[in-house]
């Protein structure tokens, strides 16, 4: 195993990096480099040489030139929750924590939008959108709370408003960023020396960073999309007995566009929440899917006549034989369940996803046309290997494409363990791109693996724009190189 606990970083680089921020920032404490080395995953450590912690754009700037002149890695980090290894120091290098730079700079009513640094979390936006722009909201995802919200929107994450306003990456309507030359750059209508409320009618300069796991630059500010926050709405419940009966109630309330997210999680997914570990056993009178759907409007005559619609489409589904109960509203069953709480506030953490010490996922979007062929599969090949079968599925963007997520935790220390669950990983990654189901947030080893299948052309144009980007291949090497 290598030594996550010490700096080969030569003394000039150090030097050089105090200088760049300040001496106190710049940390070589063994236990803060361990920490950053390894993440939730199965993913095997890193080894970071220094954490360094700006607080500016100038001082990512001097960082970023540093680290060229030394030809160091630099890996940009905030929460280190993306649940994909993406920000482990495979290369060695500088971990770069940006949980400092954590201020919401803006935030426009009028136009729609908010501009934040790398550190600002899902918490601080929740905090500031309910202090001070109360008829105002954003997705969330189920990230916890203490990650970046810009972290998110790089990484094209999925949200409660996923399926109204697509994946993440989607909101963004411009950035800064720092490249790997020190370079500062902006993209979307403020590079045209407009502001930040659109990403249009620039050339789209900004997906050079979406997916791109900081291999293309540091973004330092984000715009991000707010949405007007409606009066009246509701989380329901609807217990599904039958795999299908769920996916195609999931696909009329997309296709009849009553519903702001809609998702289905597997039972055993409950059963954690209630407390148990490995929910492996199922009792046949069980549902096999709860289906969760967010329901709002701004006026409370709208708000009605979508609950409406939505009994309507369950009396037609149950006309045609589908087993479905509910819809039961999420403050009636927490004061049954208080565990239920977690699913009805966000930010949220997941506690019971957590407790193990090691969490991951083959998590996919996809398209929804084969959820059923997918869930089958990635059902048999988790129970098979033992798993209990935590699955999500959620329609995206108005239902154009959907995930499939299998989750699994396990006990990071117990090597056995570690090595099933790198195992399954494997197999559900070959199950899913079988099928078209593409993993998000890629692990390193997934593009390895299935390098083959990438379209060579992409991969030769990807390679370039790295090459043009990046030169000496400082930005968090490693990480989307077949
Ligand atoms: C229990 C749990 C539930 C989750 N649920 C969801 C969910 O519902 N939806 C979802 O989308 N995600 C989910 N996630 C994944 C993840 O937590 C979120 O995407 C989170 O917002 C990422 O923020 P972070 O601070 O952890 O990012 P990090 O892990 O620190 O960074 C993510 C990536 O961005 C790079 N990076 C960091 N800063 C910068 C920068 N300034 N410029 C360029 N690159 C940078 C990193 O190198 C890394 O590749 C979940 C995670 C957990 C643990």
């Amino acid at each position: 195993m290598t030594d996550s606990t010490k700096s080969t970083l030569p003394d000039k680089t150090i030097r050089e990096l105090r200088e760049a921020v300040t001496p106190e920032r710049v940390i070589l404490d063994p236990a803060v480099l361990k920490e950053v080395s390894e993440d939730l995953t199965e993913v095997a450590r890193g080894r970071a040489e220094v954490v360094v912690r700006p607080r500016t754009v100038e001082e990512v700037r001097r960082v970023l030139q540093t680290a060229s002149r030394s030809k160091v890695a630099v890996v940009p980090m905030v929460a280190n929750t993306n649940v994909g290894g993406l920000a482990i120091p495979d290369h060695g290098g500088i971990v770069l924590d940006l949980r400092e730079m954590n201020r919401i700079l803006e935030v426009n009513e009028q136009d729609m939008y908010m501009v934040v640094e790398p550190g600002v979390t899902w918490q601080d936006v929740s905090d500031r959108l309910g202090r001070d722009h109360p008829s105002f909201r954003i997705g969330y995802s189920l990230a916890p709370p203490d990650s970046s919200i810009l972290c998110n929107c790089l990484l094209d994450g999925l949200t409660t408003l996923g399926l109204k306003h697509g994946p993440t990456g989607d909101w963004i309507n411009g950035i800064e960023a720092v490249l790997a030359d020190g370079q500062v750059i902006k993209t979307g209508a403020m590079a045209m020396g407009g502001t930040w409320c659109s990403d249009s009618p620039a050339p789209d300069l900004t997906g050079l960073f979406i997916n791109m796991q900081g291999t293309t630059g540091i973004v330092t500010k984000m715009a991000i999309q707010i949405f007007p926050k409606p009066a009246f709405g509701s989380r329901g419940f609807i217990l599904a007995y039958e795999i299908e009966a769920a996916t195609r109630l999931i696909r009329r309330l997309v296709r009849e566009d009553i519903c702001d997210d809609i998702g289905g999680l597997t039972w055993p997914i409950v059963k954690m929440l209630f407390g148990e570990q490995r929910p492996t056993y199922r009792d046949p009178d069980e549902p096999i899917f709860f289906v969760y759907s967010d329901i709002s409007a701004p006026r409370e005559e709208t708000y009605r006549a979508k609950m409406s619609a939505l009994e309507a489409v369950l009396a037609e589904e149950r006309g045609t034989g589908a087993h479905l109960v509910g819809p039961l509203d999420i403050w009636d069953i927490v004061p049954i369940e208080p565990g239920f709480r977690k699913l009805a506030e966000f930010p949220t953490r997941l506690d019971f996803l957590l407790d193990r010490g090691g969490l991951t996922w083959i998590g996919t979007y996809g398209p929804i046309s084969r959820w059923e062929e997918g869930l089958q599969k990635g059902i048999e090949v988790m129970e098979r290997r033992g798993f209990p079968p935590l699955v999500v599925t959620r329609p995206m963007r108005g239902g154009h494409f959907g995930v499939l997520r299998f989750i699994s935790t396990f006990d990071k220390e117990d090597a056995d363990e570690v090595t099933a669950v790198r195992d399954l990983n494997v197999e559900l990654s070959d199950v899913s791109i079988d099928l078209g189901f593409i993993p998000y947030k890629t692990p390193p080893w997934l593009i390895r693996r299935h390098k083959d299948r990438i379209d060579p052309g992409f991969l030769a144009l990807l390679k370039k724009i790295r090459s043009v980007m990046d030169p000496d291949g400082i930005l968090n090497p490693g990480k989307w190189s077949p």
